[in-house]
């Protein structure tokens, strides 16, 4: 593809078809997208020395959740920071196959994968291997903010190293379909351990009524997914003063009991996420 970019991970995409110009229809660069592509490239290499090794650590699992979970659509616009991303996964692949960077006659088995490779095979190779990347991206998110509450899943981890091997090995319709199939079933494995991860720790949903009413005075707007991030922000901020709305994906939060408790937790703050 002779593209400056190339990107079809959401339903904004161009054309339905794919970004391809200077900047995506989210606004992200052309230049942002190649690094994506290559943060993607380094965790195909970490998941094949992965392969070579006998199970898959703790630590080595969060730098693939955290990679991942970079590369989802729009979530990091930051190159310094997709950069300091990729060369934590190159330093996790040296840690577990140090040898490989010294030899002499690589035998490509723990490299990095090209990502142009995936782009430019055969359409139903390319939207195969598309679907099992952009759902293990998802569930990583997921895996995240689980991660984040001290929750996490040998099943799942294993599975992302499993799926990211198979992104840059299988080349058939047959070895892949399979694979797309247990994304969704591991997904919803991984969907279980945040929901276990949010209810265990902030209780049980309950109905609850928000208001858009905004407050005279100082506050702060939350946006995202990060319910331990709020969690900190409401305790901080308790007694001083300053109201705390939620905005977009963050409007599920006032039906945690143990979130809902802070009263200076007021209400939300304009509509949709798409009308930000
Ligand atoms: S994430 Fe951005 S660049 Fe990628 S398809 Fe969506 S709008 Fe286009």
């Amino acid at each position: 593809m002779d593209k400056k970019m190339f990107c079809f991970q959401c339903e904004q995409t161009a054309g339905c078809t794919g970004c391809t110009g200077n900047a995506g229809v989210c606004g992200k660069n052309a230049d942002t997208a190649k690094l994506q592509d290559e943060l993607t490239g380094a965790l195909i290499g970490l998941a094949r020395a992965v392969d070579s090794a006998s199970a898959i650590s703790k630590r080595t699992a969060q730098v693939i959740i955290e990679g991942l979970f970079t590369t989802v659509t729009n979530v990091s616009f930051d190159n310094a920071a997709i950069e300091n991303m990729i060369q934590k996964v190159r330093a996790e692949k040296e840690r577990l196959v140090p040898d490989c960077s010294k030899c002499q006659s690589p035998c490509g088995k723990t490299g990095e994968y090209d990502m142009q490779q995936m782009w430019n095979a055969d359409k139903d190779i390319r939207s195969l291997k598309s679907l099992i990347l952009f759902g293990i991206r998802g569930m990583a998110a997921y895996a995240y903010h689980a991660n984040v509450l001290n929750y996490e899943d040998d099943e799942v981890n294993r599975f992302f190293c499993e799926a990211l091997f198979k992104i840059g090995y299988e080349e058939s319709i047959e070895t892949l379909l399979p694979t797309v199939l247990k994304v969704g079933e591991i997904n919803l494995r991984c969907m279980a351990l945040l929901d276990k991860a949010n209810t265990n720790s902030y209780g049980m949903p309950e109905p609850t009524d928000v208001t858009l009413t905004i407050e005279k005075g100082p506050f702060i707007v939350v946006t995202g997914h990060d319910l331990k991030d709020l969690q900190l922000l409401l305790e901080q901020t308790e007694g001083k003063g300053i109201n705390i709305y939620t905005h977009g994906e963050m409007l599920p939060a006032h039906a945690y009991p143990l979130l809902k408790k802070f009263p200076h937790l007021k209400g939300n703050f304009g509509t949709a996420w798409q009308n930000q």
